[in-house]
C-alpha cells in the first residue's frame, strides 16, 4: 500500500494493488497486538545496528522516508502517533485499524486499484524485463513496473505465504533459505509448563553456543511449550537457524537481570539471618513472580523448607537456577507462529538506492520478502514501509 500511494503520488501512473486475500493489510490489522506497533524513536544509526548484518542496507530508504517522515505522513492522513515509552511508536488511538483504514483511503483518494482476492502466480517476462502478472485465476495485467512487496511466510491465515520468493525466483533472484523468526520457542524441559502464562520481566537470556554466544534483556513469557516474550523472540531467529544445524539450542537465562548464583546466594544467607522462619519460596517471591520461585523450588525440591532450614546441596541447586537456568530449545512455532521471516530474496540482487531488481528490469521488491528483518519494536513495518515508499517512487519514475 505504501509502495501504491508513493508511485500514485509522484506520477500520474495507473496504480493497481493485487492482494491475494479478501482485504488488504491483514498483518498490519494484527501487528502489536492490535496497536501497531509501527517504528520507533531510534537514531538511523541505532536503529540500522539493529537490523543485523544486513542493515546497511536499509539506510537510503531510512533516509529518504525514516520514523520521522512515517509519523508526519500518517499526521496528515488523521492518524497522530504517540510514544508512550519514549521508545515505541504507535497510533495514539493505540488502533491498528486506524493506520490501516488511512492507508485504504488514501489509496482511494489517488486513484489506486484495489484488487482483493486475486493472486499473482507468474512475472510475464520479456528480454529480462518485466511486462507483467500472470493471476492463478488465468487472467493477466499489463504493467511498465512490478513491486514485489508479497511480505514473509509466517502467519498464513494472515497472507504469509512461500509466493514472492516463488516470483522473485522465477526473475532469477537468489533465495536465502527462509526460517521462522520473532517465534515461541519450545523447550525439552517441561518444569516451565506450570508457569504458562507468566511473565518475567528485566530478564536476560542466553544463548550458550561455543562460537554462538548472544544475550537479550527483556520480558520472558512461559508458555505451554516453552518460552516467547520479547527477549526470547529477539534471539529466536538466530536459534531457528542453529536448529537447521544443531538438534537443540542451549539458553542460559538470569531470571533478575544482573543477578548470578553468587548474588542469589548473598540474598539467602542474608534471610537465613533475618527470615529464617519464611518459606524459601517466598522470600524469592520479594524479587521474582511467585509462581516461579515456587516452580524452581519444586525443581530443587526445597518447596516446603524454611529458609533457616535449607541444606547446601538445595541451597546451591537453587542458586544457580535463579542466576543461570539452562534450559534446551528443541523446536520452535514454525511459520505458523513466527511473526517475522528471516531469509527470502537475497539482497545482492537489489540495488538499495532505489529496491529495483539488479537481474530484471522495471521489477522492484519491499518489505519483508527480503533477505532483512529486524527484532521486536517497530522494526519491521518501518522497513516495510520505508523499502516500500522508494520503491513506489522509483517504480514510478522507471521508464519515463
Ligand atoms: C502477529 C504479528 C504481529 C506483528 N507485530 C508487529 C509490530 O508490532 N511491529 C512491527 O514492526 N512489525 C510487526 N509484525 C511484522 C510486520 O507486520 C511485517 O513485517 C510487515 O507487515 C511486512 O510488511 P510487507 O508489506 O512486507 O508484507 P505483508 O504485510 O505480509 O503484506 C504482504 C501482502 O501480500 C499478499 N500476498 C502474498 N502473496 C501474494 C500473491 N501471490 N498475490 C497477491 N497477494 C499476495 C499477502 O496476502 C499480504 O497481504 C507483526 C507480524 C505479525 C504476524
Amino acid at each position: 500500500m505504501m509502495a501504491a500511494i508513493s508511485a500514485a503520488s509522484s506520477a500520474s501512473r495507473q496504480v493497481v494493488i493485487l492482494e491475494r486475500l479478501p482485504r488488504p493489510g491483514a498483518k498490519l490489522l494484527a501487528s502489536g497486538g492490535g496497536r501497531a506497533n509501527i517504528t520507533n524513536t531510534l537514531s538511523r544509526a541505532d536503529f540500522i545496528k539493529r537490523l543485523g548484518r544486513q542493515g546497511r542496507f536499509a539506510l537510503p530508504a531510512l533516509e529518504a522516508f525514516g520514523s520521522t517522515e512515517l509519523r508526519e505522513m500518517l499526521a496528515e492522513l488523521g492518524v497522530p502517533t504517540s510514544c508512550p515509552d519514549g521508545l515505541a511508536v504507535y497510533p495514539a488511538s493505540q488502533r491498528a485499524g486506524d493506520v490501516l483504514n488511512a492507508l485504504v483511503r488514501h489509496c482511494h483518494k489517488l486513484g489506486v486499484e484495489l484488487r482483493t482476492g486475486v493472486r499473482a502466480a507468474r512475472l510475464r517476462l520479456v528480454h529480462e524485463r518485466v511486462e507483467g502478472v500472470e493471476l492463478t485465476s488465468g487472467t493477466s495485467l499489463s504493467a511498465s513496473a512490478v513491486i514485489l512487496a508479497c511480505g514473509g511466510q509466517g502467519y498464513p491465515s494472515l497472507g504469509g505465504s512461500p509466493d514472492g520468493c516463488e516470483l522473485a525466483r522465477q526473475a532469477g533472484h537468489e533465495i536465502i533459505t527462509p526460517t521462522p523468526a520473532l517465534v515461541s520457542l519450545d523447550t525439552a524441559e517441561t518444569w516451565g509448563r506450570s508457569c504458562a502464562g507468566l511473565a518475567v520481566s528485566d530478564a536476560v537470556v542466553c544463548i550458550d553456543l561455543p562460537r554462538h554466544r548472544r544475550s537479550e534483556n527483556g520480558d520472558i513469557i512461559f508458555t505451554h511449550r516453552g518460552l516467547s516474550g520479547p527477549a526470547v523472540l529477539d534471539l529466536s531467529g538466530d536459534i531457528a537457524e542453529l536448529l537447521t544445524k544443531h538438534p537443540t539450542v542451549p539458553l542460559v537465562i538470569q531470571w533478575q537481570k544482573g543477578m548470578e548464583a553468587g548474588d542469589w546466594r548473598h540474598r539467602l544467607d542474608a534471610a537465613q539471618r533475618t527470615a529464617g522462619r519464611k518459606l524459601v519460596s517466598n522470600v524469592l517471591g520479594q524479587w521474582l513472580p511467585h509462581r516461579l520461585a515456587e516452580t524452581l523450588c519444586i525443581q530443587v525440591g526445597c518447596e516446603q523448607t524454611k529458609v533457616a532450614e535449607l541444606q547446601a546441596r538445595h541451597r546451591d541447586a537453587l542458586t544457580a537456577m535463579l542466576g543461570a537456568a539452562r534450559m534446551m530449545v528443541n523446536g520452535t512455532g514454525g511459520f505458523d507462529r513466527a511473526m517475522v521471516t528471516r531469509g527470502g530474496v537475497s539482497l545482492k540482487g537489489v540495488n538499495p538506492r532505489t529496491m529495483a531488481s539488479r537481474i530484471v528490469s522495471g521489477l522492484f521488491l519491499a518489505g519483508e520478502l527480503l533477505d532483512l528483518d529486524g527484532p521486536c519494536g517497530g522494526f519491521n513495518l518501518q522497513w516495510a514501509f520505508s523499502s516500500g515508499r522508494l520503491a513506489g517512487l522509483c517504480a514510478a519514475a522507471d521508464g519515463q
